[in-house]
């Protein structure tokens, strides 16, 4: 495997294809490289050529959860998503370009069992064990959004600059479908550079956890109101960030037997969610 460390953007775009893939942090992609679940001859280091830091509306692809937890200048609720993200270490390396795109966390996807996200015909947490699996949108695969961020920017309305568009945050991700088993939208080689984020009146990140620390979400909440209205989005429920038209939608989720109590867990910290933003 080479990797190659471009100086420009357009050194870097014309690098991708024919089996390289883009580094970040590295902090997901790394371990699935180990692991032999991504492969790639090339790997194309974005470091210098991806935007950093946080400019008004704006964020850098290549900023790091760390920095993001401590800007003033980007809403609460993201601060606290990226606050509470990994750990500080995996932090410190871990950018949001990267983040919006990590893998599932599904530990049969991650055994590299043939499983419908694979290409395969069945998904084998539903009938195994998938106690932290989704509520909505799991009809295919079951698998959880891990992204605190990406749930938070879908409630903020982000939208995405890549070398080849500009995307609202709701259209980077899709159900994957027997036709195509993606969960995002960006097109091989695709590059994301920045994040466009509105500034809410008022906007919180809440997240339940199996440990108060260094834990994916069961169930993370981010609101965030825009005068009269209040956008709500999940993580952890769904195989992409779940976006809710209102709390009544917790009524026509689809649990799995093992991931009923997701509903319940949900309702208060919405309810919670809601009264820290009113
Ligand atoms: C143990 C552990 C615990 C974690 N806990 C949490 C958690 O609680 N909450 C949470 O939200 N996250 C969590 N994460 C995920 C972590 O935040 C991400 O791994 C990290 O943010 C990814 O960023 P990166 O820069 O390291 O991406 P990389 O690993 O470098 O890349 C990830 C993917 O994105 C692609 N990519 C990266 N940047 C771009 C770009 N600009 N344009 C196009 N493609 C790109 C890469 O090709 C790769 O496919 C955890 C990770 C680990 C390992
Ligand atoms: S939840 Fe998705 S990733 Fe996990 S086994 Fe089912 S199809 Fe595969």
């Amino acid at each position: 495997m080479q990797l190659l460390r471009p100086e420009s953007l357009a050194s870097a775009t014309a690098s991708l294809g024919n089996g390289s893939v883009p580094l970040a942090g590295g902090t997901d992609l790394v371990p699935l490289l180990r692991d032999r679940i991504v492969t790639a001859e090339t790997l194309v280091e974005l470091r210098d050529v991806l935007p950093r830091g946080v400019q008004g509306s704006r964020i850098g692809a290549g900023t790091t959860l760390a920095e993001l937890e401590v800007d003033p200048q980007i809403p609460q609720a993201l601060r606290e998503a990226c606050a509470l993200a990994a750990s500080p270490q995996l932090r410190s390396m871990g950018t949001i370009g990267g983040n919006l795109l990590q893998a599932t966390r599904c530990w049969y996807w991650r055994l590299k069992y043939p499983c419908f996200l694979h290409g395969g015909s069945e998904c084998h947490a539903r009938t195994g064990a998938h106690r932290e699996h989704a509520i909505f949108g799991n009809e295919r695969c079951a698998s959880a959004h891990p992204s605190d961020p990406a749930a938070t920017l879908l409630a903020l309305g982000a939208t995405l600059r890549t070398d080849r568009r500009e995307l609202p945050i709701a259209d980077l991700y899709r159900l994957p479908t027997e036709y195509d088993r993606n969960v995002t939208a960006l097109e091989p080689g695709e590059l994301i550079l920045e994040l466009d984020v509105p500034e809410p009146e008022a906007s919180t990140y809440l997240k339940a956890m199996d440990r108060t620390r260094f834990s994916f979400a069961l169930v993370g909440v981010a609101a965030a109101r825009f005068g009269g209205e209040t956008r709500l989005a999940l993580a952890g429920v769904a195989p992409i960030p779940w976006l809710l038209d209102s709390p009544d939608d917790l009524d026509r989720a689809t649990p799995l037997p093992g991931t009923a109590y997701k509903v319940d867990l949900a309702r208060p910290l919405i309810r919670r969610a809601l009264e820290a933003v009113a």
